[in-house]
């Protein structure tokens, strides 16, 4: 489970890290890289929003998953700022599965084109370890899941076809507070939870 503190203050990620966990989530660049600083530094500290590329430096020393990759140039990107930091970055793919065109994401055609481009398979300083989705805003259950299973299904098609040889390609991020357990049942094991640990979040503060 990533616990998801965007826009709440270090006091309570710190309280939740006392009860015991680790993986905290951010969607902003300059919140996540703060926050860092000023919380111990066991916390293993996730990328969960749409990630610009002229930001990927400031998070690329010390982030341990980028949840939102939509783009083989925001990939190329984090590739060249892991290896001026040292590091091979974590990432996974984020798939459009909802119906509202707002959302971001990768289409299918998009992410086979991706992983079967010559630039992607050398770059050596990023990992893609799975795939990240957004179910539509809705109360329609049948229709959430839906798209949650379409999502596992492609990436058991994924690991299969791109995969074979390597385990690090085993996460499937899908599901935040209202519609985590539709996205466990259809095969989810990462979910990014902000509302039901950390209460409302207040945006005009
Ligand atoms: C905010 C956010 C979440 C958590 O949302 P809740 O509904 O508060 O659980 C999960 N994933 C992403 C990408 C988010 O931006």
């Amino acid at each position: 489970m990533v616990a998801v503190s965007k826009t709440k203050p270090a006091s309570d990620i710190k309280a939740l890290y006392d009860a015991g966990q680790r993986i905290f989530g951010e969607n902003k660049v300059q919140e996540l890289a703060d926050k860092a600083a000023q919380l111990p530094t066991d916390i293993e500290w996730h990328m969960i929003g749409h990630l610009q590329r002229n930001k990927v430096k400031y998070i690329a020393p010390f982030v341990s998953l980028i949840h939102g990759v939509d783009s083989l140039k925001l990939l190329k990107e984090i590739n060249k700022q892991a290896e001026k930091a040292g590091r091979t970055i974590p990432c996974l793919l984020q798939m459009h599965i909802a119906e509202e065109d707002t959302k971001f994401g990768l289409d299918k055609a998009e992410l086979q084109a991706l992983l079967t481009c010559p630039e992607y398979q050398n770059m050596h300083h990023v990992k893609v370890c799975g795939l990240m989705g957004m179910a539509t805003f809705t109360d329609d259950t049948m229709q959430v899941t839906r798209e949650f299973e379409g999502l596992k299904k492609l990436f058991d098609e994924v690991k299969q076809q791109h995969f074979a040889n390597s385990s690090s390609f085993n996460t499937l991020s899908m599901g935040m507070s209202g519609d985590y357990e539709l996205a466990i049942a259809a095969g989810s094991n990462m979910v990014r939870i902000g509302s039901l640990l950390f209460g409302e979040r207040n945006y005009s503060l």
